[in-house]
């Protein structure tokens, strides 16, 4: 759809969430905006299978941001929606996981109501509930947490350690995005705040695809734990006594594959 719109007829955006990996934890009503889109702007997490069910022939633009190589500034991207709503009906931008977890979808949102231009934020799975699904265990359990956290291991100019220093990890489970470079200070930071060494950790790479690694140790053991496998990203942290559980479970299933059947 290339005819230039006049300003009462701007096209939507679409901020929609592509799920943390398998093509097939896409949500239905997202697969339908895919299908409909007229271009859609993307970032490095979202698979190429979830881009394939869109239309032939439609713009497909990268617009990743990899950490410490920023590809495209978040500015740009926000001039680039408002841009492709002259142009076209349905414009999309694909995230990986759920848009509205560390997803900058605020940025965007804020951006292209500033100008007048329609948008809808369209839910996605985010890779704490597709890990824990892939891995066959829960991240709330009533005997060893009742409360999660998600915190990201990453701020604007680097590690974010405010959100560690003082955190006690007794009783919840605390999710770590973003986190892989700043393992170190975090699993120090934790320790000088009077956890325990043993406070146990896991850290999935390439969560809920085929190429899934899952690596558990403790406060103490992670950081070479990841490094003499290699971790790389994207890769997602869990502390807290839930790793526990799901080396339980594991143990009970005698290794049967962790990655979902597909229907
Ligand atoms: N909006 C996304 C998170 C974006 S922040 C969501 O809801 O999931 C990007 C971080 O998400 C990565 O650095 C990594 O920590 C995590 N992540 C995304 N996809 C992942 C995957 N398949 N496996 C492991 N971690 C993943």
């Amino acid at each position: 759809m290339n005819a230039t719109f006049t300003n009462e007829k701007r096209g939507k955006v679409f901020l929609v969430g592509a799920g943390p990996g398998d093509p097939e934890l896409l949500t239905i009503k997202a697969l339908k905006i895919l299908r409909k889109a007229d271009i859609v702007f993307y970032d490095d997490l979202v698979s190429p299978r979830i881009l394939g069910v869109c239309r032939k022939r439609i713009q497909m633009v990268y617009v990743g941001k990899r950490l410490g190589i920023h590809s495209c500034l978040q500015d740009e991207i926000n001039q680039k929606l408002i841009q492709a709503t002259h142009e076209h009906h349905t414009v999309v931008r694909l995230k990986g996981g759920d848009p509205s977890i560390f997803g900058r979808v605020g940025e965007e949102v804020l951006s292209l109501l500033r100008d007048g231009i329609q948008c809808e934020i369209v839910a996605g799975i985010t890779t704490a509930s597709g890990v824990a699904a892939s891995l066959g265990s829960p991240l709330t359990h009533r005997d060893y947490a009742r409360e999660i956290l998600f915190l990201s291991g990453h701020k604007k100019d680097g590690v974010n350690s405010d959100s560690f220093q003082n955190l006690n990890c007794i009783g919840k489970t605390i999710i770590i995005y973003m986190g892989l470079n700043s393992l170190g200070p975090i699993v120090s930071e934790l320790i000088n705040s009077g956890n325990s060494k043993d406070t146990k950790m896991a850290v999935i790479q390439n969560a809920t695809l085929e190429s899934e690694r899952v690596f558990t140790g403790n406060l103490e053991t992670i950081e070479s734990i990841v490094e003499e496998n290699k971790v790389k990203s994207p890769a997602i942290i869990v502390i807290g006594e839930i790793v526990r559980f799901y080396e339980e479970i594991k143990s009970l299933k005698n290794g049967c594959a962790s990655i979902l059947s597909q229907i």
